[in-house]
């Protein structure tokens, strides 16, 4: 094999492994670029011009669906292998994988059925491509797109935007700038009015990857002929224009095999008193060396472009395959081992929230510092202590039997009323900051990449550590009741102390007596209260918080999965194994990862061997 084949052929096994992968025109970026950046040749030209017949004629052999009328309606990407002289020729295509087709009617029909099964038995058309290789000793290495003619106007059964559909599926496959272009116009029609040209000036204004076909010479008026266009007189391409002689629908009808319709091409030319000059530079077996040498450049050319490409892609799937994680472990041992340091790793971030590093930990100290002092704030202190207030509950202490100096049962009655109000924002703490954990430990799950890998054992640690926080949270809630309680159930010495001494600032005990119901004298029990109960809304703002960090926060920082180590370590064999049930998406993706490193891998391989031939 020359260099030049093996380049192609190279290029050719390439685009072929990425369609097997699916890169080609999948939405996935960075790898249908490989795909992009080796050359294709796609046919252009209006209905009927004569596209299928040229593909046909440049691989020798009958396989496409040819006639009037729309009959490609989706695009053919056809890949031509060279094989060794002697071989049988067969076809393949991408979504049969396991058949071969060595009857190549066969592949006709297939194209067939296989545009009806996306487009339907309509007229419509469908962007989605079908792949097909043909191997052969007959061909060059090639890869050929044909594509649905450029139509005017809506038939009937076709939608009213076919013209532009087809425009602007033909324009997605030339506008690369990679694509080379094969603009077939039929002889007998004015090349002013060729579709072909007139899009591929708009794509390629230079004319550098045009390359011109002139179809049905032998259909033109007696006594005109092409010299103007194929001379390059009418329309200028960098690229010499070639003319070809297909089969007639006649010959096509009567069956004419394709070796024998180039032989009758070479004739034509060969014998046509206009084009013999030509002759050599005519006819579709020119066409396809013609085309092949020019890939040839191309691919030369781009090949340093290239070769950084697949090594950037091999780089980039490297790293994406560590970020995937290598495969699990088979043994219990490493197994558990890698269970509990994934569990570590999900630990680290939650502790790095907790403490710094990482944000949200400050939210808990925001809990404290607004949301608790606030809440006390907002406790209707003012109203319990209001003096009809003050002087129903010391009266419903007192009984019917009126208090002689200070209302001793009131007092309680009004201080454990109040200190219940401290219940209420107590507990809201202890919730605000199990709210903040459990927010934590659901932000850190997430930035766990390790973890995305197994999702079973993620939301068993979700589940153990919200747990835990539950746990946490039931514990905490007892602690700071039990705070409020405390400060409840016993009233200090010092505040009683202090009390008769202001009942006798009023000196006269008479006068004191007299004063017993007054509303002075139910103000200042109010106010009395309220002193203590200010005291001990002090105390609890700074011990509430340090019961909640006690029992919560410090507890999560250093307990948060303790049950679940314990659980864990008891399991054996299968339960492990379940456990580290990877998501299928993600295995996927690993292999799909792993059969493109190996690709471009052999391909940067045979690169590198092919460019030092
Ligand atoms: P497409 O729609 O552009 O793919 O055109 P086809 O390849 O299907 O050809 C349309 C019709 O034109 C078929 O009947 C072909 O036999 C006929 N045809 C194509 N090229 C030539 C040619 O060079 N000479 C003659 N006589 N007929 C041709
Ligand atoms: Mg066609």
């Amino acid at each position: 094999m020359t260099t030049m084949e093996s380049l192609i052929g190279l290029v050719n096994r390439i685009q072929m492994a990425c369609t097997a992968l699916g890169d080609y025109g999948g939405d996935d970026e960075a790898f249908s670029s490989l795909w992009d950046a080796l050359p294709s040749v796609a046919v252009v030209g209006g209905q009927s011009s004569g596209k299928s017949s040229v593909l046909e004629s440049i691989v020798g052999r009958d396989f496409l669906p040819r006639g009037s009328g729309i009959v490609t309606r989706r695009p053919l990407v056809l890949q031509l292998h060279k094989i060794d002289e002697g071989q049988e020729e067969y076809a393949e295509f991408a979504h049969l994988p396991d058949r071969r087709f060595t009857d190549f009617s066969l592949v006709r029909k297939e194209i067939q059925d296989e545009t009806d099964r996306v487009t339907g038995k309509t007229k419509q058309i469908s962007p989605i491509p079908i792949h097909l290789s043909i191997y052969s000793p007959n061909v060059v290495n090639l890869t050929l797109i044909d594509l649905p003619g450029l139509t005017k106007v809506a038939i009937e059964g076709q939608p009213e935007s076919i013209a532009q559909d087809i425009e602007a599926m033909v324009r997605s496959f030339v506008d690369k700038p990679n694509c080379i272009i094969l603009a077939i116009s039929p002889a007998n029609q004015d090349i002013a009015t060729s579709d072909a040209i007139k899009l591929s000036r708009e794509v390629d204004p230079m004319g550098e990857r045009t390359f011109g076909v002139l179809t049905k010479l032998d259909l033109m008026d007696k006594g005109t002929n092409a010299l103007d266009v194929l001379e390059g007189r009418s329309y200028r391409l960098q690229q010499p224009w070639v003319g070809v002689v297909n089969r007639s629908q006649a010959d096509i009808n009567r069956s004419v095999d394709m070796i024998l319709a180039r032989q009758k091409e070479k004739e034509y030319f060969a014998t046509s008193p206009d084009y013999g000059h030509l002759a050599s530079k005519m006819g579709s077996e020119y066409l396809a060396k013609l085309l092949s040498k020019h890939l040839e450049s191309v691919i030369r050319a781009r090949i340093p472009s290239i070769t950084s490409l697949i090594n950037k892609t091999i780089e980039e799937l490297e790293s994406e395959l560590d970020h995937l994680g290598r495969p699990v472990a088979i043994d219990a041992g490493a197994q558990l081992y890698t269970i509990l340091d994934l569990c570590r790793a999900f630990d680290r971030i939650f502790k790095e929230h907790l403490e710094g590093g990482r944000p949200g930990g400050d939210r808990i100290y925001g809990v404290f510092d607004n949301q608790l002092p606030a809440a006390l704030r907002k406790l209707p202190l003012d109203r319990h202590l209001s003096m009809q207030n003050v002087r129903k509950v010391v009266s419903e202490a007192d009984g019917y039997q009126p208090h002689l100096i200070a209302p001793e049962q009131g007092y309680r009655r009004l201080i454990e009323g109040a200190l219940n109000y401290f219940r209420g924002p107590s507990e809201a703490t202890v919730d605000a900051v199990h709210f903040v954990l459990k927010e934590l430990v659901r932000k850190s799950m997430e930035e766990c990449q390790e973890l995305k890998r197994f999702p079973t054992l993620q939301s068993t640690i979700a589940a153990a550590a919200n747990e835990a926080l539950e746990r946490f949270r039931e514990d905490s809630k007892k602690t700071v009741i039990r705070l409020v309680d405390m400060e409840a159930s016993y009233l200090t010495v010092e505040f009683f102390r202090r009390l008769p001494q202001e009942v006798e600032k009023g000196g006269n005990p008479a006068a004191t007596t007299v004063d017993r119901y007054s509303e002075g004298h139910f103000r200042r029990i109010g106010s009395n209260v309220s002193s203590y109960v200010n005291m001990v809304l002090e105390t609890l703002k700074n011990s509430v918080p340090k019961a909640v960090v006690y029992c919560q926060v410090k507890e999560a920082k250093q307990s948060l999965l303790n049950h679940f180590y314990t659980y864990i370590g008891k399991k054996e064999g299968k339960q492990l194994v379940d456990l580290l049930d990877e998501d299928p998406a993600l295995m996927e993706r690993r292999l799909q990862c792993a059969k493109r490193l190996e690709l471009y891998k052999k391909s940067r391989d045979e690169i590198d061997s092919v460019s030092w031939v």
